[in-house]
């Protein structure tokens, strides 16, 4: 009897996350990621990233880079790195394991035979009762004279179950008559996903799996493999699965940019905000509380919070990815940002919302640091000092970091982009009293120290003196200074606009009156 093995050490839980390379950082993998490393830093316990990279064909290094930009971004950090492409002997190991103990068997049924034609009249394919009984003499003759053979797994037929404790979705029993008798190793001797996860799962003394539901149902066999190696299976905790509105899968082919990672980086998440928002995906914190710091979410996290049902992210279904393009991630690089590629209601509103909340919540220092190299991408000339005074002005303003390109954009340029002239015109008034007001301001804000306190005054005796109401006043220089209605305060944009500019402006206003 080998002795009985335990993949998971007591004490200190070890988890890790284990993409597969073959494409971009979906939404999916991030909240994978984070909530097995929210579980080892909640428990001082060990985060592995494993890269499963044995599909030579699908692998690619543009997708790794994109695992690896992804997870820089959001600022999440691992203790051990595997590549599971460097450790085929020790999958191979375990399969030998597996075969020296009765428990696999060759099949040298020729690879390319379908599932149907393995099946013949009876259904489901299970199992090819002609391989499994093969005698072990003549499977290791066949074997030595050079037969091609994919390694089966010998799943029991005696009428037994196999059963394991989801920590999510709790007790799962399934026959093991349902299940058929999986490759351990395919014909051209590579380990299957099946295997080379277990393996290196064990051999990583892994003691939580925590990963998508659309695994649950391949635990099963991983319970099989497990036990036939003589391991104690890890824990298993399986996340709700991401759907989009109308309940589908949420997939990259069918919805677009809103499973990239990269299109809420580039369209302004901070990263602590896309955490928080991604944590609320099928995790629901017990102070019910929704805007959280990291290390509240460290403190606040527990498998037990894990819902059951889908998590749904809401985003317009109408929002046609057809325009917006996911740049391949080779391509990602060389391109940079893209800023205004995906529309606002690519987004759930919950994300939205959380990340105007953490914008507020940040110094302006901090703010005008994130803003600034998205100000500069486009207007190289902008300054931080120059940044740090408009900042506060948008804070209140902005949802997205890319906001601050249509919200600020008038401090940004010299010339105005043309605007209606109509606009000029305030309430209850006409083109007449929009062009008194501007010559008046003209005159005043000459003359007037350019702080808010003695802007504020001079235009509303301004205003006094023409007999209008203060609105009235504000609303033609608003739109003559900033193009538009909607702004920020006007005393505080005078302010940080100066004086050269005001004027230049109000006077191009005055001749689009004319
Ligand atoms: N490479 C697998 C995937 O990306 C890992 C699944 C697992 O966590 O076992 O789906």
């Amino acid at each position: 009897m080998p002795e009985t093995l335990h993949a998971a050490s007591p004490g200190k839980p070890r988890v890790r996350f284990a993409p597969s390379p073959t494409g971009f950082l979906h939404v999916g993998s991030a909240r994978t990621f984070i909530f097995n490393w929210l579980y080892a830093r909640r428990n001082h316990g060990t985060m592995i990233l494993r890269l499963d990279d044995t599909d030579v064909e699908r692998n690619t290094d543009a997708s790794v880079n994109s695992i690896f930009d992804g997870l820089k971004w959001l600022g999440l950090n691992w203790d051990e790195e595997y590549k599971q492409s460097e450790r085929g002997d020790l999958h191979r190991k375990m399969a030998e394991t597996i075969f020296q103990k009765g428990l696999a068997y060759r099949d040298f049924t020729p690879a390319h035979t379908s599932d149907s034609e393995r099946s013949g009249a009876q259904g489901t394919w299970l199992f090819n009762l002609g391989m499994r009984e093969l005698s072990r003499a003549e499977s290791d003759r066949r074997a030595a004279a050079g037969e091609p053979f994919a390694l089966r797994f010998r799943v029991p037929r005696d009428g037994g179950v196999v059963h394991f404790t989801d920590a999510v979705y709790g007790e799962q029993t399934k026959a093991a008559a349902d299940i058929e008798d999986f490759a351990l190793l395919r014909s051209d001797g590579m380990p299957t996903y099946h295997l080379a996860s277990c393996a290196d799962d064990a051999d990583l003394r892994i003691s939580h799996i925590i990963r998508g539901q659309d695994h649950l149902s391949n635990t099963y066999k991983h319970i099989l493999i497990f036990e036939a190696a003589g391991f104690t299976p890890p824990q298993f905790a399986h996340l709700p699965l991401l759907v989009a509105p109308d309940g589908t899968k949420l997939s990259k082919r069918r919805h677009g940019p809103v499973v990239s990672v990269t299109t809420y980086r580039d369209a302004g998440f901070l990263p602590e905000a896309f955490i928080n928002f991604l944590c609320l995906l099928g995790w629901s914190p017990k102070n019910d509380r929704e805007q959280m710091t990291r290390q509240e979410l460290i403190d606040a996290f527990s498998l037990e919070g894990i819902n059951r049902a889908n998590a749904v992210v809401n985003f317009k279904e109408s929002a046609e990815p057809s325009n917006v393009v996911i740049p391949t991630p080779s391509e990602e690089g060389e391109k940079g940002r893209n800023l205004l590629s995906a529309p606002e209601d690519t987004f759930d509103p919950k994300a939205l919302w959380l990340n105007a909340e953490h914008i507020r919540g940040l110094t302006i220092d901090d703010l005008t640091r994130r803003l600034l190299p998205i100000v500069q991408e486009k207007y190289p000339r902008v300054t931080s000092e120059k940044m740090l005074r408009i900042t506060p002005l948008i804070r209140e303003r902005i949802k997205l970091l890319r906001d601050v390109l249509t919200a600020a954009d008038f401090f940004f340029v010299d010339q105005l982009p043309p605007y209606d002239p109509a606009e000029l015109i305030p309430q209850k008034g006409d083109a007449a009293v929009a062009a008194k007001v501007l010559q008046r301001a003209k005159e005043v804000l000459a003359n007037v120290e350019f702080k808010h306190d003695p802007l504020d005054q001079a235009l509303r005796a301004a205003a006094q003196e023409l007999g209008i109401k203060a609105g009235q006043m504000f609303q033609p220089i608003r739109v003559a200074v900033c193009g538009r209605k909607n702004a920020p305060p006007l005393f505080e944009t005078l302010e940080v606009l100066g004086k050269e500019s005001t004027l230049a402006r109000i006077d191009r206003a005055m001749k689009k009156l004319s």
